[in-house]
């Protein structure tokens, strides 16, 4: 499964920069939140408000796509008695920093099993050749699942220390210093593992959801995002060949609706990371060799079973390309 690794704010930027050169900077309002939306024959009217509750403007278009994240308010207009996110009881800690780099340079070590995991891999050049700007992120069982999520406004909060290095303590892995690793890093955030359960439809009329506010999905198999560009992609690709935008948002939905939801009940499996569950399931006390625990035949199985569902296996991404 090939893998493009690269931080989120870089990411952001290149899609900023390509918005502005095809559309113009004065097609980019910051600062404006949907307050509701209202449809009519012709088009969608969005109302916009700023931080303080004031209106600032009333767009018209032709379509309203929905693509403000896991607590989307489009969402919650369309499904108003859906509640809040699902949280399976597991804490998510992420940070990165300029690190030593290790193995080939490019390598990602996903280190772990079901009581916690440990993800590190290269996210851009270092300060020096031989260092990378190392990613890392640190999950962990923090409850078990039968409690709500964390209030939205703790989201994203900055991670502690001492909450944090108890469950780092338990990984040893040859090739980098986790601790030192961590410990050298000067913020870093946690989030809940949340996701929400498929939706039934997410066009309705000249309304449709994208992203996370269509598939809130747990963040495993570097997933979730890449979803979101895949629906963008397809959603474009409609919306140019259909004869009326209604039936655009109907074929979107149609071809990305079944795929995202089967990707959202497979990373609540642990998704391709699930492999790691799957030895230590047969083999909690270790193993000489893996080969006798899960050959590799069945470790191929479970990572290309969730590559080809998700898009990313090497003949799809050569297709697409
Ligand atoms: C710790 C962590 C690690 C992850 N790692 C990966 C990874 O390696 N690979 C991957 O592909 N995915 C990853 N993800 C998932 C990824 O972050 C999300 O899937 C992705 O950000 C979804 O993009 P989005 O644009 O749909 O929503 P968001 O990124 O949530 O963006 C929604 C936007 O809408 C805005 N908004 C919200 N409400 C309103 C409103 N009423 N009016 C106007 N604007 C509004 C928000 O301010 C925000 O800017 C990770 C997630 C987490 C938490």
């Amino acid at each position: 499964m090939p893998q493009f690794s690269i931080h989120r704010g870089r990411l952001q930027a290149v899609i900023y920069q390509a918005v502005r050169a095809r559309l113009g900077e004065s097609r980019i309002h910051t600062g404006h939140r949907l307050g509701h939306f209202r449809e009519d024959e012709g088009g969608v009217s969005a109302y916009f408000f700023d931080r303080h509750g004031s209106h600032r403007t009333t767009a018209r278009g032709d379509v309203l796509v929905g693509a403000d994240g896991i607590h989307s308010l489009v969402r919650e207009t369309l499904y108003p008695s859906e509640g809040p996110a699902r949280w399976n009881g597991a804490m998510l800690w992420r940070g990165a920093v300029d690190w030593a780099s290790f193995l080939t340079g490019r390598s990602m070590v996903i280190a772990g099993g079901m009581a916690a995991k440990l993800v590190v891999y290269p996210i851009a050049e270092g300060t020096r050749p031989d260092r990378r700007l190392t990613n890392w992120a640190v999950v962990a069982r923090i409850s078990d699942g039968s409690t709500p999520p964390p209030n939205k406004e703790d989201w994203s909060r900055m991670g502690r220390f001492e909450e944090l290095m108890p469950h780092v303590q338990r990984f040893r892995i040859p090739y980098v210093n986790a601790q030192a690793l961590i410990e050298a890093t000067p913020e870093f955030w946690e989030y809940p593992m949340c996701d929400r359960d498929p939706l039934p439809r997410w066009s309705h009329g000249r309304v449709t959801l994208l992203g996370d506010a269509a598939h809130p999905m747990y963040p495993v198999g570097s997933n979730g995002a890449s979803q979101a560009i895949l629906d963008a992609r397809c959603l474009a690709d409609r919306l140019r060949s259909a004869e009326h935008v209604v039936h655009a948002l109907w074929m979107y939905e149609q071809e990305r609706l079944p795929m995202t939801a089967q990707i959202v009940r497979m990373n609540r499996k642990g998704g391709p990371e699930g492999v790691i569950d799957a030895v230590e399931a047969r083999a909690p006390d270790g193993f000489t060799s893996i080969d006798d625990v899960l050959s590799f035949e069945e470790r191929q199985a479970i990572v290309r079973g969730y590559a080809s569902t998700a898009g990313f296996a090497r003949e799809q991404v050569n297709k697409a390309a």
